[in-house]
């Protein structure tokens, strides 16, 4: 609820702001075009193609902010949060509060910037775009099969949650699959490949102050570095554990 209250405050700050600036788009693109035949049910067709073009190219700037928070340590901190889950369903998927903020800034801006233009996306598409959010997520076995080479999956998704070694800086896409593609970053699941979940050096957060103190905590990110057994490998200020968190060179820690 915190969540929801704070991003719904946050995204009404940033509309007034950007309207209050005059900030307008410097390009469009209008994928509503597409909607130029007299057949209502080719219409229909096109108006979701739409609308899923549009959540496409939304997520391209989704996984790129994905990607620095996976390789900014302070930006890692805050995600982490989210990557502390070891329980991971559609209901308990939390972001940390800042997230908001981090989104606003590296995928509402640019997406502000270049307005892409859908034409009207009809209801039930935008129930299966919702929909697919939540099944990101989500612990059931259901999952897209073969149409997972486009749109994310939960099984695709649990793979950048997992903590195996090999399934490192994989799967950062959340709507589609095709930037990791692209960018040559996806890890397709094998049928039944769904692994554990979580950070081995990290504790879950258990009450509200400990999640939203989370990436503040010193002591909790002194722990984690301490029971890492890799101190000394510095990157980027952090050493691995602290900066990958959910992957780890020391294997015998316990999860
Ligand atoms: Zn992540
Ligand atoms: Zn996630």
């Amino acid at each position: 609820m915190i969540r929801i209250g704070c991003g719904t405050l946050i995204w009404h700050f940033y509309a007034l702001g950007l309207k209050w600036l005059g900030v307008k788009p410097l390009v469009t693109i209008n994928f509503g075009a597409l909607l130029h035949s007299n057949n209502p049910i080719a219409n229909t067709g096109f108006a979701v193609l739409s609308g899923v073009l549009v959540a496409i190219a939304g997520d391209f700037f989704y996984y790129w902010m994905h990607r620095a928070q996976h390789a900014v340590p302070f930006l890692w901190r805050l995600h982490a949060t989210h990557h502390s889950i070891r329980e991971l369903t559609a209901w308990n998927c939390n972001h940390h509060i800042s997230e908001p903020f981090v989104y606003a800034a590296f995928v509402a801006l640019p997406l502000a910037l270049i307005h892409f233009e859908s034409g009207v996306v009809p209801v039930a598409a935008m129930a299966l775009i919702t929909f697919q959010a939540h099944l990101s997520h989500s612990s059931t076995r259901f999952n897209l099969g073969p149409l997972r080479y486009l749109i994310g999956d939960n099984k695709f998704h649990r793979i950048h949650h997992s903590t195996e070694f090999h399934h490192r800086h994989k799967n950062y896409g959340f709507f589609t699959t095709v930037w990791d593609t692209i960018f040559r970053t996806a890890y397709w699941p094998k049928t039944n490949e769904w692994p554990e979940v979580g950070m081995r050096n990290q504790p879950e957060p258990l009450t509200v102050r400990d999640f939203i103190m989370f990436p503040f905590d010193q002591r909790r990110w002194r722990k984690a570095k301490a029971g890492s057994g890799t101190q000394g490998i510095k990157t980027g200020g952090l050493n691995a554990v602290e900066r990958d968190g959910p992957i780890h060179s020391d294997r015998s820690s316990a999860i």
